[in-house]
Parts: C-alpha cells; structure tokens; sequence
C-alpha cells in the first residue's frame, strides 16, 4: 500500500457527525445577522504580506511570528494566508468603494492560519466568525456589536454564568503615546525582570508587553501605568455612552483596565467574551474600534468597529456547559428489495424530496441490495421517521408500502399502510406540515 498522508499539524478535518455542530451553529449565526441586518461579505484568503504588516502593526505577535507568508513561485509576489479578518475586508471596501453610498454592517464567516503551538482551543487553522461595522463612529454600534454577542450566546443555549464580558478603553493615539512614556519609564525601572520579547518591544511597542502571557511578568504589566488615567473628556465620553447602552440593555460587564487586543489598529473601545469553561484558551470573542484603519490601508478616514469569534471554542464551550445540537435525521429511508425497481423508486423519492422531504435511500452493493432484514436495520439506525419500502408487489399496484419507524406515529404504528404513488407528493405535505 502507498504511504499515508496527513493533514498538516494543527490543521483540522470536520467530518460528520461532528460537522453537523457547525452547520448548526452557522445556522444559527445566519439567523442572528439576518436579525441584526448585517450583510454576508467574503473576500481572499491569500492577501498581500504588505496588507497585514501594515494594517495589524510590525511588532505583533502575529505579524511577527504567526503568518503563514510566502512567495508566489509564479510572480515572486509576497502573499500570507490571512491571519485575520478584519484587514481583508477593509482593503476590500477601499478598493471597491464600497461605502460610497453610506456606511455599511457586514459579516463574514472565515477561515483563519497562525502559526502557533497546537493545543486544544488553539490551532493553525481556525474559524472565526467575524462582524464590522463600517463608517459608523457612534458608540451606539460599538453596543449594539457587544449585545449581538449575548443574543448569539443566548441562542446557542449557553448560561451567562459561564461567560463574562471585559471592557476597556484605549483612547486616542495622542493619548497613547504620554501613556506609551510612561509604561517605557516604568518597563526601564524593571528592566531585569523583563523577558526577550518585552526587552524587544519595551521601544517598539510597550503596550504590546501588557499582553504578555509570561507569569513572570505578571507583577511588572500588574503594577503598570494605566492607560484610563491618560484618557481625555471624548474618549471618557465615549465609554460612558457604550456603557449607558450595555446597562440599560441589563448586560453586566467588568472594566479591565489592563485589556489591550492583539492587533494595533484599535482605539477606544475594546472589549473580550472569556469563559473560565476552556482554561487559558478562554477568549471566545474579541473586538473593538479601528478608526485609523481605512486611512493606514490607504483609505479616507472612516470610523469601524468589529469583533471576531472562535468558532472552535465556541464549540469547545457549547460541548462544556453540555449543549449539543438537536440530532438529525433523515424523514424517509427508501427501501428497495432489488436493483430492477431503483428507478421507480428513485423517481417517487425525487418527487418527495421536492417536497422538501428529506430521504436517504438505500444503497446496494455490487453483490445486489441486501436482505429485507438488513435493509430494514440500516433505515432504523438513520433515525428517519419512515420507511418507504418499494416492493415488487405493491408497485405492480401503482403503490409504495409506508412504515412508521418511530412508534409515535398513529395508525402508522403498527403496519404497513400502502400509499398510492400519485398520493406520495400529498403525502409529503402532511409530513412537512407535522413536523
Ligand atoms: P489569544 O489571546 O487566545 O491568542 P487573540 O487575541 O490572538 O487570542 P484574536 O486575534 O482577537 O485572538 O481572535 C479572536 C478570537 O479568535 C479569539 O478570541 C479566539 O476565540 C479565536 N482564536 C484566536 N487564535 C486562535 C487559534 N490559534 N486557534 C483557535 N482560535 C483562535
Ligand atoms: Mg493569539
């Protein structure tokens, strides 16, 4: 036998059964946008390296150690897998003009490539669900973004005890930077406690250092300059406006003076969804304002605001607090005692099916279709409602034999009820309709 492949490490297959937890959770996610009137947009995962280390900041983790960048053997262009949603999809309405019209509230469901240290919660390829308000400076939609979340959270089942939302404000560049001198004087004063990538960045970026997940620079970030004390009447203003919406809209929050996100591009309101369920991989959603972006990606100043979600843990969560999706199964499993009636068979399961009907049919082997019995075992283990069982006998009566499967269903319970086959669409429409 050839060797065996495998998929690259910490990149993941989805197979059934449990890819019909994210078809579940998709759905639902569908439902909340279409709610929220946010628009589906998608744009290339391969992106111009240029696009990320201009638009999230050099001295990132990501753009520093986690892009999966090469070069185009084809042209030499420098391309990177993007590692994030967010710079996509403003280049994007940059380049196409697209918020000529007046702002505009989109989504994108995507996948997403860092190179990190594989563990559970934490992988090399990952799934984000990821929202942008576009043009819109008003703290209203930074609220409006942090309340989409609960209602998500709430439709998916899972308690808010098991959930807490962090907020915080990283005002406006000026305002950064008399806080950026004063966490370098600070970070000088404790230069020997200090860690490679701290010392690295203690001048390039120190509130990068904030982010640290070193604990023995837990003490130094603990003791740091605030950047709330710097913050000027505007940048206070705004927070109280997002925090009037969140308290009257009865979602409690804790402000974390210390939160500070991955990304450069935020300003002003910043906030995260951490659940104590999926230990250091807690994070579950992440956002913020990024009012400089467009302008730093070559666009005219415009105000956006947006956050991502960790499809994995999503589901890693749902599966901790004990969610799971209702199960699924076919309505109808067809079965059909030998291959020469498949195609009436074949011919009346397409009329239910365009009912909306969903039928599993039967599958033979190259040996013919199996017993009664076996056929009869295979439908009850799909779960489906009904058998259709196409029988020599009953077809030369222009019939189908129609068994219950499940118990609950009557006087289907017992027997086997024979429909005639122009009755099947008929037929079929009642079971919509029931179920
Ligand atoms: P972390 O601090 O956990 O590395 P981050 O700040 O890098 O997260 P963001 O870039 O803000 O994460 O992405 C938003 C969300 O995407 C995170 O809250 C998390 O749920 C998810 N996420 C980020 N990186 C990964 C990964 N490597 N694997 C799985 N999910 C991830
Ligand atoms: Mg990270």
């Amino acid at each position: 036998m050839a060797e065996k492949l495998t998929a690259v490490k910490g990149m993941n297959d989805i197979l059934p059964p449990d890819a019909a937890r994210w078809e579940w959770f998709e759905a639902k996610v569908r439902a909340l946008m279409a709610r929220y009137a946010y628009a589906n947009v998608r744009t290339p995962i391969v992106e111009p390296t240029a696009l990320f280390v201009r638009g999230l900041g050099e001295v990132t983790d990501i753009v520093e150690k986690e892009m999966y960048s090469f070069v185009d053997s084809m042209n030499g262009d420098r391309l990177t897998l993007r590692p994030e949603a967010t710079a996509g999809i403003v280049r994007a309405m940059v380049e196409h003009n697209a918020l000529y019209n007046g702002p505009m509230r989109v989504w994108s469901a995507v996948s997403l490539f860092r190179h990190e240290r594989p563990q559970k919660g934490r992988y090399r390829q990952f799934h984000q669900i990821d929202v942008e308000a576009l043009g819109f400076a008003g703290p209203d939609v930074d609220a409006e973004q942090i309340l989409m979340c609960r209602a998500l959270l709430r439709d998916l089942g899972i308690p808010m005890e098991h959930v807490r939302l962090e907020l915080n404000s990283l005002g406006q560049p000026g305002e950064r930077l008399a806080h950026r001198a004063a966490l370098i004087a600070h970070f000088e004063a404790h230069a020997d406690v200090l860690d490679e990538d701290a010392k690295r960045r203690l001048h390039s970026n120190p509130l990068r250092i904030l982010d640290t997940k070193n604990p023995a620079l837990q003490a130094v970030v603990e003791a740091a300059p605030q950047l709330m004390g710097f913050l000027g009447e505007a940048s206070l203003a705004h927070l109280s406006a997002v925090r009037a919406v969140l308290d009257a809209a009865g979602l409690a929050y804790r402000i974390n003076p210390r939160l500070v996100r991955g990304m450069d591009y935020y300003n002003l309101t910043v906030f995260e969804w951490i659940t104590d369920k999926l230990g250091s991989q807690g994070t579950v959603c992440g956002g913020g304002r990024y009012d400089g972006l467009f302008e730093q990606l070559g666009g005219k100043p415009t105000p956006a605001v947006g956050w991502g979600m960790g499809v994995e843990r999503m589901l890693l969560l749902l599966e901790a607090v004990g969610v799971s999706p209702p199960e699924r199964a076919p309505d109808v499993y067809a079965i059909v005692p030998s291959a020469e009636l498949m195609p009436t068979a074949m011919a009346t399961c397409e009329t239910l099916r365009a009912e909306g009907v969903s039928v599993q049919m039967h599958a033979g082997s190259a040996d013919g279709m199996g017993s009664m019995k076996s056929q009869f075992k295979k439908a009850d283990g799909s779960g489906a409602r009904f058998a259709l069982i196409f029988g020599q006998a009953e077809l030369a009566e222009g019939c189908v034999a129609v068994k219950a499967l499940r118990g609950d269903k009557g006087d289907l319970a017992q027997a086997q009820v024979l429909q005639p086959l122009d009755a099947v669409p008929s037929w079929a429409q009642g079971l919509r309709s029931a179920s």
